[in-house]
């Protein structure tokens, strides 16, 4: 059980929702509620992020009190909603959409 003072705002919402069970010492994605925590700045290079923005990594992406993933913001905020970090391609059609149908010939 931790310390539920020393948690940050959402954090605190993501326990509870989802409970503190093994809160800290194991996380999933797809089990946990997920959710974001700015990352502390540090001094040095900042790693930059994968989600194809270009931008330095700035937040974390937790569950039960477990960091899984980093990104931006941005990257963060699709992580916890998705579940993952890059943009899904939702409005591009399905490739089978896109076949030709072929007329029968007269
Ligand atoms: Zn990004």
């Amino acid at each position: 059980m931790p310390d539920l003072n020393d948690l940050s705002r959402p954090a605190l919402a993501a326990a509870m929702r989802g409970g503190t069970a093994g809160w800290g010492v194991s996380g999933s994605s797809a089990e946990h509620v997920r959710y974001s925590e700015p990352i502390p700045p540090r001094p040095g290079r900042r790693r930059n992020c994968h989600c194809g923005c270009g931008g330095p990594k700035t937040h974390a992406g937790r569950a039960n009190g477990v960091t899984l993933t980093t990104a931006c913001e941005l990257g963060i905020v699709r992580w916890v909603k998705t579940g993952t970090v890059r943009p899904t391609p939702a409005a591009a059609p399905a490739r089978s959409a896109a076949v030709v149908q072929l007329r029968p010939r007269p």
